[in-house]
């Protein structure tokens, strides 16, 4: 088969926080994955820039450690990862101080695109924005990518903005958010504005409500304590769950153009109700035999933080009118699974009979495990013995449907730092998007802080709590099983 990748511009990519957990687990195997496929030139350089005293062979070695444990979509080819690796270099850096600048100021082309990935704990983006320009490295050429998370409220989002906008333009500040690097995120896009069949229909008239799920197994594991502060509502809810609903719901930008998708995406934002009390559930897991409570993995015996939200939200404009939105996101449930369900309203009238009126068409896309979709039509149960109607799913998983196609499809995290490369910010957070974020999500957070607010308990390995049943039940709704 003929190569559709095209390789990327020479560039220099430098990421502190090198030695980290996500430089390991996501940032290093996606870029060898990306070398393989043939879109890394063979001039391009990745520079670990962290705090461990190591040289260039040391770090070589930790990152072939990484890439073959981490990398788990192919077998690990050694003669290619010896010549990638032998792309990677290493600098002792501290970037609350001055070791280690100059000799990084050094190792830096001039002639190429400069990509610096701020792969550290938040409270140090600020420290490498004005260090960076202090050493001449903030140049028209540079981009920075800063993870998540951008901020914990409205107030701190704003600083850090401030904060990097001092050294950098708005076009070179790339926030990541991975969930808009996965490949059916961006397939909802493609889907609502390559196809004719779904957009009339996409609006109150035809759709009953919308779920967005994210479900997860895991507990807060070894992230405990940084995850005791935050809380579901920050975690996820602001960021994942928000990029979500905006891609549904957004008007159709005029062209497939950074700005003009996040400008789209920001009016949804600034079109979101207010949530009232009674609209929004918390939740914690409880222990059950043999698991841990919340508490426990937190270790914090009082904690009150959420490991669960379910919220109902509304959308104020024409397009949504009356339309509820219900997102819910949580710990150690029952599945692993994350999903938006478009449920379209029920037939007006039926010719088979009263019960066929209560069938109603869905349109679920799955992000995770399986990406894919399918639309539940109705149909008629095969055989003889009258007009028998049936829900049946059309199918299409992406694995199954792309064939061959599916195994080229990159992970979230290479298909965003090759954006960075290409200098593509259509799937990065603007600052005014994360800002209008947080302005709808603190008075909640601050309504449970005033009111102490105590999480209702759920089971590890339910499906939630029993109150974020009831929060759709109340609109003769439920929700699909998380399975
Ligand atoms: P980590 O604690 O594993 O690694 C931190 C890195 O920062 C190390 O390389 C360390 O040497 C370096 N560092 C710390 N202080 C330094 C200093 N003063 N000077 C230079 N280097 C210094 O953290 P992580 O899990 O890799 O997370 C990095 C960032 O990515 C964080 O902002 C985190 O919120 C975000 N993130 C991580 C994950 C993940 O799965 N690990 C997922 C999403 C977002």
């Amino acid at each position: 088969m003929v190569s559709r990748v095209i390789p990327v511009d020479p560039f220099d990519l430098i990421i502190f926080g090198g030695t980290g957990d996500l430089a390991r687990r996501k940032i290093l195997p996606g870029l060898f994955r990306r070398f393989c496929s043939g879109q890394m030139p063979l001039n391009a350089r990745i520079i670990g820039a962290a705090r461990a005293d190591l040289g260039k062979v040391d770090y070589q070695d930790m990152m072939r450690n990484a890439i073959s444990e981490f990398d788990t979509n192919r077998n690990v080819e050694n003669a290619q990862l010896d010549i990638f690796l032998a792309q990677l270099d290493y600098v002792s850096v501290d970037v609350r101080g001055d070791d280690g600048w100059s000799d990084l100021a050094a190792l830096i082309r001039k002639d190429c695109i400069n990509a610096y990935y701020f792969s550290v704990s938040p409270g140090l983006f600020g420290d490498i924005a004005s260090r960076l320009n202090a050493w001449g490295l903030a140049t028209p050429k540079a981009r920075i990518v800063v993870e998540k998370p951008f901020g914990r409220d409205l107030e701190s989002a704003k600083n850090l903005n401030a904060v990097l906008s001092a050294q950098f333009q708005e076009n070179q500040i790339y926030r990541i958010d991975h969930y808009l690097g996965k490949e059916t995120v961006q397939n909802l896009m493609a889907v609502r504005f390559g196809n004719l069949l779904f957009e009339p229909l996409w609006n109150a008239q035809y759709i009953d409500h919308i779920q967005i799920t994210v479900a997860e197994t895991v507990g807060v594991g070894g992230r405990g304590t940084y995850y005791d502060k935050s809380g579901a509502m920050r975690d996820m809810v602001q960021n994942h769950l928000m990029q979500l609903l905006c891609l549904i719901a957004m008007e159709p930008p005029s062209h497939f153009d950074p700005d003009a998708v996040r400008d789209e995406k920001l009016k949804v934002i600034r079109s979101l109700a207010p949530v009232e009390a009674y609209h929004v559930v918390r939740g914690q897991y409880d222990a059950t035999l043999a698991k841990n409570s919340y508490r426990d993995d937190a270790e914090n015996p009082r904690s009150f933080t959420e490991s669960y939200v379910a919220i109902k939200t509304h959308i104020e404009n024409w397009r949504w009118s009356g339309v509820p939105f219900y997102l819910r996101t949580g710990k150690k449930l029952k599945a692993r699974s994350s999903e938006i369900a478009i449920v379209f309203k029920k037939l007006p009238h039926s010719i088979f009979g009263k019960s066929s009126d209560e069938k109603q068409n869905v349109l679920a896309i799955q992000l995770q495990p399986n990406e894919g979709m399918t639309l539940d039509v109705t149909i008629k149960e095969p055989g003889p013995g009258g007009m028998r109607l049936i829900h049946v799913p059309l199918d299409m998983t992406f694995a199954d449907a792309l064939g061959e196609h599916s195994e080229e499809s990159p992970d979230a995290y290479e298909r965003l730092i090759m954006d960075v490369i290409r200098g593509d910010q259509t799937l990065f957070m603007r600052g005014d998007e994360v800002e209008a974020a947080w302005k709808w999500t603190d008075p909640i957070i601050k309504a449970w802080e005033t009111r102490n607010d105590v999480p209702k308990l759920y089971d590890v390995g339910s499906a939630g709590p029993e109150d974020a049943m009831a929060l759709i039940h109340r609109d003769g709704r439920r929700w699909r099983e998380v399975k």
